[in-house]
C-alpha cells in the first residue's frame, strides 16, 4: 500500500500498517520527512523546529513503539515541563503556569490577585469533561455507525449537557473567572487548534487539562525527534521512502483505487492513505472524482507568521514557552477570523529550544521561534503584513523585556501562510485543517476513509479528529484500525 506524505500522521500510519504486516511505500514531495514538523538550521549555529513546539500526550508516540514490541525510550525520550509557560500580560503582570494545578492556582492568586479556588475548580472540571468525551470524539471514527452504538459512547453523549459545556469557550471562561487576564489566558487554548475563543464551543475548554492534568512535554533534541524516531522505526519494518517524489494523481477504476502516478512512474496500489491535506488531495490528485464540497468548504483554521531569529544574548527571564499577550484579545481574533488580516497589537509566542537543548544555539546566544497567529492565506498582501507584524512584535517584546531585539538578531528567516502552503500543501497554509469555530465542526471534518472510493483513506491534521500532533497520531491509529 502507499502513503502520500511523510508528515507525523503519515509516518505513524506507515509504521502501524507495516507492523500489521502490510508492505508500505511512502511518497513524499519534499526532500525529507516531518512535513510541518521539519527542522532546519540558520548560519551561525542556530537549529530550529519549523512548526510545532508544544507537545502533549507523548504516550500516543510510546503506543506506536509498544505496538511494534519496542521499548519507547530506546527511540524517543521526553521530559515533563515545569513551568509549562511564562505569561506576560499587557498591563505588565507576569506569571508562570506550573504543571501542578495547586501551585499554578497559588501563582495566579499571588500574581493576579484572582482566587486560587476558581482555577483549581476550573481545571478539575476541564479534566472531567476530557475524561468523559476524549475516548468518543478523538479515538474513534465519528463516521461509522458502530461508534454510536457502544455503551461508553452513548454515556459520553448523555454526559455532555451536565458538563457546563454549552456556549462558547470565551463565555465559559468569562463565567468561571472575574479577572479578564485569566479569561485571556484560558481563551488562548482555542489557538491550540487554530480556532477563535469567541466562536469555538466551550467543549474546547478541556484543552488546558492536557497540560495541567496530564502534562506538557519536551522531546529530547526537540520536536523533530518525534518524526525522526518514527522514521527510524518505519525503516526497521521495511517501509520504503520515496523522497522528492510528489504524487500527481491517485488512479481509480470504477469505485476502486488502483494506484498512483508521479513524474517518475505509475505504481499499482489497491490501498492508498493520503496524509496530504484533504482539499488538495481532491482538487489536485482526484480531479475527475466528485468531491465532498460541503466538507471541503468548512472554514479553515488560523495560520501563523513565524520569525526565526538567532539572538546574540541570553534572557534568563524566559523559558521554553513564553507568551506576550496583546491588550485586546477580542480585536485580535476579529482581525484574524472576520477581517482576515493581522491586528496592530498582537499576542507574541516565543519558543526557545536552546533553554532545553543548549546545542541549538552558540554559547551565550538563543534560538528564538517567534510566532503570531494570523488568518490563512486568501491572497492578502503578506509582504506588507509581515513588515507590519515584525514591527509590532519588536515593540511588544521591547515593552515586556526592556530590550531592543533588532540589533541582537544575527540570523533570520520568515515563514508565512503562503510559504506554509507551498512547503506542505496545506490548503491556505492553515495550521490545523478546518477550524473548530462551530459546535458541529467535529462532525463536519472529513472522515478517515472515502465514502465513494474503495481503498482510499485519509490521515493528518485536515481530517478527523483534527490538527495538532496528538490528533494527527490518533488519525493514523483510526486509519490503521479501519484497514486492519
Ligand atoms: C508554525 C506551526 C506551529 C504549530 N504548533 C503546533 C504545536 O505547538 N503543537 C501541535 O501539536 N501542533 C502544532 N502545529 C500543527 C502540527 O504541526 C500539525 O497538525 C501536524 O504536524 C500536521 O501533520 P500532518 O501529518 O497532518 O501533515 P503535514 O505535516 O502537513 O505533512 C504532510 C506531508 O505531505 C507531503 N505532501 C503533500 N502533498 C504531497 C504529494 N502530492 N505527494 C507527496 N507528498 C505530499 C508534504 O510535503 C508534507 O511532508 C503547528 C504547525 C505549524 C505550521
Amino acid at each position: 500500500m502507499a502513503v502520500i506524505g511523510a508528515g507525523v500522521a503519515g509516518l505513524a500510519a506507515a509504521v502501524r500498517l507495516a507492523v500489521a504486516g502490510h508492505p508500505v511505500t511512502v511518497f513524499e514531495a519534499g526532500p525529507s520527512f516531518g512535513g510541518k514538523m521539519h527542522q532546519f538550521s540558520l548560519p551561525g549555529g542556530y537549529r530550529f523546529d519549523a512548526g510545532p513546539s508544544l507537545f502533549t500526550l507523548p504516550q500516543l508516540v510510546d503506543d506506536i513503539f509498544r505496538l511494534a514490541h519496542r521499548t519507547p525510550a530506546d527511540y524517543f525520550r521526553y521530559e515533563r515541563l515545569d513551568p509549562i509557560t511564562n505569561y506576560f500580560f499587557a498591563d505588565g503582570a507576569r506569571l508562570s503556569a506550573w504543571a501542578d494545578a495547586d501551585r499554578f492556582a497559588a501563582e495566579v492568586q499571588a500574581k493576579l490577585g484572582a482566587p486560587a479556588a476558581a482555577v483549581t475548580r476550573f481545571l478539575a472540571r476541564s479534566g472531567r469533561a476530557y475524561d468523559a468525551t476524549a475516548g468518543t470524539f478523538l479515538h474513534k471514527s465519528l463516521h461509522k455507525i458502530g461508534t454510536y452504538l457502544s455503551p461508553d459512547v452513548l454515556g459520553a453523549l448523555a454526559a455532555l449537557p451536565g458538563l457546563g459545556l454549552l456556549g462558547t469557550m470565551h463565555q465559559r471562561h468569562a463565567k468561571a473567572f472575574a479577572d479578564p487576564r485569566l479569561v485571556q489566558l484560558f481563551d488562548r487554548y482555542a489557538t491550540y487548534n487554530g480556532s477563535d475563543p469567541y466562536q469555538a464551543p466551550a467543549t474546547l475548554s478541556m484543552i488546558p487539562h492536557l497540560e495541567h492534568g496530564i502534562g506538557a512535554f519536551y522531546p529530547a533534541g526537540g520536536i523533530h525527534a518525534i518524526a525522526a524516531s518514527l522514521h527510524r522505526l518505519a525503516g526497521e519494518f521495511g517501509v520504503t521512502f520515496r523522497f522528492d517524489e510528489p504524487v500527481e494523481e491517485i488512479l481509480v477504476a470504477g469505485r476502486h483505487v488502483t494506484g498512483l502516478r508521479t513524474a517518475l512512474d505509475i505504481y499499482d496500489f489497491g490501498l492508498v492513505v493520503s496524509n496530504m491535506d484533504v482539499v488538495p488531495t481532491y482538487r489536485r490528485l482526484l480531479p475527475a472524482q466528485p468531491a465532498p464540497e460541503r466538507t471541503l468548504a468548512q472554514p479553515r483554521s488560523s495560520s501563523a507568521l513565524i520569525f526565526y531569529w538567532g539572538i546574540a544574548r541570553e534572557f534568563p527571564e524566559l523559558d521554553l514557552h513564553n507568551i506576550f499577550f496583546s491588550a485586546d484579545y477580542r480585536q485580535e481574533f476579529r482581525a484574524i477570523f472576520e477581517d482576515k488580516t493581522v491586528a496592530d497589537d498582537v499576542t507574541v509566542y516565543v519558543n526557545i529550544t536552546a533553554k532545553k537543548t543548549p546545542a541549538d544555539a552558540p554559547a551565550g546566544h538563543e534560538n528564538w521561534f517567534v510566532m503570531v497567529n494570523v488568518p490563512h492565506d486568501e491572497g492578502q498582501d503578506w509582504e506588507e503584513l509581515t513588515r507590519k507584524t515584525r514591527r509590532a512584535v519588536l515593540a511588544r517584546l521591547r515593552r515586556a523585556l526592556g530590550a531592543d531585539l533588532e540589533p541582537l538578531i544575527r540570523a533570520e528567516k520568515t515563514w508565512t501562510p503562503p510559504g506554509i502552503a507551498a512547503d506542505t500543501s496545506s490548503f491556505g497554509g492553515a495550521l490545523y485543517g478546518s477550524s473548530s469555530n462551530n459546535p458541529l465542526a467535529a462532525f463536519l471534518r472529513h472522515p478517515n476513509f472515502s465514502g465513494r472510493l474503495d481503498g482510499l483513506y485519509f490521515c493528518g491534521g485536515s481530517v478527523h479528529p483534527g490538527g495538532g500532533i496528538p490528533l494527527c497520531l490518533l488519525s493514523a491509529k483510526i486509519v490503521a484500525e479501519l484497514i486492519g
